[in-house]
This record gives structure tokens, C-alpha cells and sequence, in this order.
């Protein structure tokens, strides 16, 4: 049975695929393999729900990473992240082949935290921890094994204000390739060309740099395989998590919740009560009610929200219950409504101060794009393969992230069952 290897690149837009097909590595699988025009993320498109479906073949409904963070009812912001596997409530690609007898190694996969895989090294420290000792957050949640042998070697790429999880990440990798058995399942995941995205914008000449380092990553990969010798052999899959949008602004919805009486906060902008809390997810927000049975509050909330539609600089288009949220993309959590603006503007979550706008408040940084929109509007991801399972072809349109899972699990030799996502047979041999 031919290997699989799975090179995710977080971020990575539909319309990167045109630069890649100019890259030695990427230009070589487009070539010879079989692409994917579209996948469409799951709603909100943030990074952790999306990881989580494109290894469960689930939407946010049966596998309950609703967020990056964890929301709570009443938790308000700033919460821990969804950083273990345990949290999910389907299994993954990697649990189906381990029950096959396949050997699985995940490196950097968010929610993977504690995962039983044969070799694991979630992605797990803190994004914007910058300290010395990030093996406080990998001892008992990464292989041991792997943090013996390797950590006292790369472990300083963690390290630091100029840490770089990708250098960490690849060097794991190819250390790994080297030392054992390549694995049947092999997950790499790399972060930054989302970082460079979120701090210069969608289409930033920094994006082709950092798209040609991702080329030549999965190019060190895939000569260590042929050193191997079990290149031709190993089925090897570029996948996204969701798109980017350029925004123009950051609203801050709280502080316009405790302007029309829905929040109240302290002196310092710390919230010390609500009727109507705002969680923000990126380019969408979460709504929830202190008591979702108050029928009363709904309805001045509802309103209040449609209200929001005609204004000329907020537009939100997109007004949705928790009924309708789950009914349309199977999204399940502490809320009470969805809201999106038809404008390219992020939610922020700060309820300090009385300016809702970023851009009139002094001294406030935002991004130039980010994620976490509705995928029938924002940009959207792709997928390409190639190997021995993988037929010569595109496939033009789109197809739901969740569908990813099963036609991996295909190229495996196995199909999961009772999933949301079925295989996309047409590429596959
Ligand atoms: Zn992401």
C-alpha cells in the first residue's frame, strides 16, 4: 500500500495555484497529479475548526471545534485555545489508520495535543509566546520520544523572539525521515505563509517568497524520500486550510454592545457584565445572549442587529440564529446569533474605550487580511496530489473541505464511514 504524505499549507488561497505551477516542486505534482480548483472551507473558516475537518471528514456540528479558542458561555474573550486532541469528538484520518495497522506521525497539527499517534509534536505553544522554555507546553502532550531525540537539536528554533515553528517543524521532519521507517500517514503542517498574509495582505509580493520557501520545504522532503528510496511510492497531498480577504477596517462590536446598554464594563475596558456578548471570529462574529431564553432580550437583539444592515459603514448582510447557522453549515456552539458584514471589515473584541473603529483608534494595530468569513463569499483553498493512487486531472469547481478526509483515506486503502464528507473519486486511481 503506497504511503501518504500530507503537506499543509496554512492560508493557501485557490489563486496561489497559478504562481505554484511555476515552482520546481509544486509546478512538478500540478503537472503530474491531480488538482482540486476549489475547497471550500467550513463555516467560520478559522484554523482550528478547519484542521479538524479536513482530518475528520466532519463538520464543526460532530466534531465541536467550533474556534480557535475555546468559547464558553458567559467565558467572555481571551480563553485557552483548542489545543488537545481529546476535544474532538469524531476521529480523525490518523485513528482510522491506526485501527487499519497503518504507523501515523502528525507534526504541528493544531488540536493534536495528547494525540496516541505513533509519533506527535502538536502544535501546541502559544502563538505569540516568545520565552525559553516552550517544552513546558510539549511534555506530556508531544511523543516523548520524539522530544528526547530531538528537542535538545532543534528545540531552539521555539526559542525566542524570532522563533519560526516552520524551521522546527521541517527539521522534525526530515530528521524523522531519516531515522525511522517513513510512516504509512505523514502530516507536516506549516504556518507562515498565513502570517505573512495577516500582517501584508492577500496578494503581497511577500506571499510568492514565502509560497517558493514552502516549495522548497516540500522539495527537502521529497529528496529525502528519494533517498529513501520510497518516493515513488508515497502519494503526496498539498492541502489548504481556508483563503484570506484584505480587510479595510476592525469593528468592535463590544464597544458598540455597551453604547446601546447590552455590556457594561470597569474603568479599565474589562467586562464585568452583559445581556449580549460578541466573540469575534475574524471576518464573522459569534452573538451570544446571557440567557438564551429570554425571548424578550432576542428580540431587541434581532433588531438591533437588522438595524446594523442599513448602516452604510457596518452593511452586515449575513444575520443568522443558531438554528439557521447549524441547518446551513452544520455549525454548532455557544451562540446565539452570526452576523458577517457585506464590507471586507473583521471583528474585533475589545470593549474598552468608546471608538468602534480601529483605524480612529490611536495608537491600535490591525492586520492587512485575515480569515474566518463565509466561504460562499471569501476566498477559498485548494488541493492538489500526486502519487500512485492519483490520477493526471483537474477538477474544476469546488468541492467542502470535508471531503478531503475520505479520499486520503482512499489513497490509504480504507474508507471511513459515517462521516460528512464522501471520497472524490474522480481523482483518484
Ligand atoms: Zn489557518
Amino acid at each position: 500500500m503506497a504511503k501518504l504524505l500530507v503537506f499543509c499549507i496554512d492560508a493557501l488561497c485557490a489563486s496561489d495555484v497559478e504562481y505554484m505551477r511555476t515552482l520546481p516542486n509544486f509546478g512538478w505534482m500540478l503537472n503530474k497529479g491531480a488538482l482540486v480548483e476549489k475547497i471550500n472551507p467550513v463555516f467560520p473558516a478559522l484554523t482550528y475548526c478547519c484542521h479538524t475537518s479536513i482530518l475528520t471528514g466532519n463538520y464543526i456540528n460532530r466534531h465541536g471545534i467550533v474556534h480557535n479558542e475555546m468559547l464558553t458561555r458567559f467565558g467572555g474573550s481571551g480563553a485557552p485555545w483548542y489545543s488537545m486532541k481529546r476535544d474532538i469528538k469524531s476521529k480523525t484520518l490518523l485513528d482510522e489508520a491506526r485501527d487499519q495497522g497503518l504507523t501515523t506521525c502528525s507534526l504541528s497539527w493544531p488540536v493534536s495535543g495528547g494525540a496516541d499517534y505513533d509519533m506527535n509534536m502538536p502544535m501546541i505553544v502559544p502563538y505569540r509566546y516568545t520565552g525559553y522554555e516552550p517544552e513546558k507546553w510539549l511534555e506530556g502532550t508531544a511523543t516523548q520520544g520524539l522530544i528526547d531525540r530531538y528537542f535538545y537539536k532543534h528545540g531552539r528554533y521555539l526559542k525566542g523572539p524570532n522563533r519560526s515553528l516552520d524551521l522546527f517543524t521541517m527539521a522534525m521532519a526530515l530528521d524523522i525521515l531519516e531515522d525511522y521507517d517513513q510512516p504509512d500517514v505523514m502530516l507536516v503542517k506549516m504556518c507562515d505563509l498565513d502570517s505573512v498574509r495577516h500582517a501584508y495582505g492577500v496578494n503581497d509580493q511577500r506571499t510568492l517568497h514565502q509560497l517558493r520557501k514552502h516549495d522548497e520545504e516540500l522539495g527537502a522532503i521529497m529528496e529525502c524520500l528519494r533517498r529513501k528510496g520510497t518516493f515513488d511510492e508515497t502519494n503526496f497531498v498539498v492541502l489548504g486550510d481556508h483563503g484570506q480577504t484584505d480587510i479595510t477596517d476592525r469593528l468592535f462590536m463590544n464597544v458598540l454592545l455597551k453604547q446601546n446598554g447590552f455590556l457594561q464594563t470597569d474603568e479599565d475596558g474589562k467586562v464585568t457584565s452583559f445581556d449580549v456578548f460578541c466573540h469575534s471570529s475574524e471576518l464573522t462574529a459569534m452573538i451570544e445572549l446571557r440567557d438564551p431564553r429570554d425571548t424578550e432580550l432576542r428580540t431587541r437583539v434581532r433588531a438591533f442587529l437588522e438595524n446594523l444592515r442599513d448602516d452604510d459603514k457596518i452593511q452586515l448582510n449575513l444575520i443568522m440564529d443558531a438554528a439557521e447557522a447549524e441547518e446551513r453549515y452544520g455549525l454548532v456552539g455557544p451562540f446565539d446569533f452570526v452576523i458577517e458584514s457585506a464590507l471586507p471589515i473583521a471583528f474585533g473584541e475589545e470593549a474598552d474605550g468608546d471608538t468602534i473603529w480601529a483605524s480612529e483608534k490611536p495608537g491600535f494595530r490591525f492586520g492587512a487580511a485575515t480569515h474566518g468569513g463565509n466561504p460562499e463569499r471569501e476566498e477559498v483553498t485548494t488541493f492538489f496530489a500526486c502519487g500512485p493512487s492519483v490520477k493526471n486531472t483537474v477538477l474544476i469547481g469546488s468541492r467542502p473541505m470535508v471531503d478531503l478526509a475520505p479520499t486520503m483515506a482512499q489513497m490509504l486503502g480504507f474508507s471511513m464511514k459515517d462521516i460528512d464528507g464522501k471520497p472524490i473519486e474522480e481523482i483518484l486511481r
